[in-house]
């Protein structure tokens, strides 16, 4: 089927358009600058670029896959998870296409999205389940068990406070480097020691291992890193900024990659798929490849276009539920910033 996806759950204005699981289109609008010097995403600034955004996505999505609404089979769009008003916006828009172009509309989720977008990879090879999922971005990080697709996603566990991302953003922030702090933690890591300072990894003693298995905090890190950073100052000395971002990014890293290799062998699926903005970075790139390949579990990590939130992806879950038959959603389904992982469909 031919199907146009519509993403606007955080700050990417997305459009993406599929036929089955080929990708046609993936057109984003990103509001990041703007958000830029407040140091994180602004959710009424989000939604007022996703107005202003989303019919010039839409257009430019349309004249890449050379296909006009007419031709469409179904429109899906995300209803959740994500910000509530910015949510509302693709909502909005997508009952309004479905409704004019006289097309069926299905309400999908954001997360299970992203585990979809591993389809679209053109190099030709399908995704095998089950699969354990890794998501880390600027607003989850959340590990899944994916036996299937649109029936069967288990969520084994999220972060208790801050998400990856977000922890990234904070703390290149007190280092005085700017928004999206992910790549310049990265740049300035690069010239760092990872193990110059030891900073906690969270949720990982025996006692919280008990409740917390597959959970992740990372809120007291980014504490421990604001401390640390405040002690060097008082003391006079300065501040070796790549050392601190180095440890800091190991940090984290390694506790994302421990954890989603615990639940790989725990549920004995020798498969890891990750998404996510936080793909991006140099360092879980690296760590994730040497720790799979050691223990023997098969690494996926979708082309960084399909990781960062895009419409193609939504587009490509609205296709899998045509495909099985899936009625539509009914149109009185409404934005729900906390959809679980749970429901592929919204209803
Ligand atoms: P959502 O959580 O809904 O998926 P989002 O917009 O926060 O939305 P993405 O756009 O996928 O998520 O990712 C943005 C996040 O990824 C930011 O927090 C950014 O700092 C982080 N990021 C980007 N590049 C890197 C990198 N190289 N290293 C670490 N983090 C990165
Ligand atoms: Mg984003
Ligand atoms: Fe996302």
């Amino acid at each position: 089927p031919l199907v146009l996806g519509i993403e606007t759950s955080c700050d990417e204005t997305g459009i993406g358009i599929v036929r089955g699981r080929t990708l046609l289109a993936n057109v984003i609008a990103s509001s990041m600058d703007e958000h830029a010097r407040y140091g994180g995403v602004v959710p009424e600034i989000a939604a007022r670029a996703h107005l202003e955004a989303l019919q010039p996505t839409l257009s430019a999505a349309l004249a890449e896959a050379d296909v006009s609404l007419d031709d469409l089979d179904a429109i899906a769009v995300t209803s959740g998870p994500g910000l509530a008003g910015a949510l509302m916006v693709g909502v909005g828009a997508a009952k309004a296409l479905a409704l004019g172009a006289g097309k069926p509309l299905y309400a999908v989720n954001h997360l299970v999205g992203h585990v979809g977008a591993d389809v679209l990879r053109d190099d030709g090879s399908e995704i095998e389940l089950p699969t354990i999922a890794l998501l880390v971005s600027g607003g989850h990080t959340s590990l899944l068990h994916v036996r299937d697709l649109v029936d069967d996603v288990e969520l084994l566990g999220e972060t208790i406070d801050d998400a990856a991302g977000e922890a990234f953003d904070k703390v290149a922030r007190l280092l005085g480097l700017p928004y999206p702090g992910g790549p310049q933690i990265d740049r300035v890591a690069a010239d760092g020691d990872p193990a110059a300072i030891r900073f906690p990894r969270g949720l990982t003693l025996p006692k919280d291992l008990e409740k917390h298995r597959y959970d992740f905090s990372f809120s007291g890190l980014k504490t421990a890193v604001a401390r640390w950073v405040e002690k060097t100052e008082a003391a006079g000395s300065p501040v070796p900024t790549a050392d601190v971002a180095a440890s800091f990014r190991e940090a984290v890293v390694d506790v994302l990659l421990t954890k989603a290799l615990a639940a790989c062998a725990d549920r004995g699926v020798p498969r890891l798929l990750l998404g996510g903005g936080v793909v991006a970075n140099a360092r879980v790139r690296e760590v994730a490849a040497a720790r799979c390949a050691e223990a023997g579990i098969e690494l996926r990590i979708p082309p960084l276009s399909l990781c960062t939130d895009n419409g193609a992806m939504i587009a490509v879950l609205g296709a899998e539920l045509v495909a099985r038959g899936r009625r539509p959603s009914p149109l009185s389904f409404g934005a729900d910033s906390t959809l679980p992982v749970t429901s592929a469909q919204a209803l």
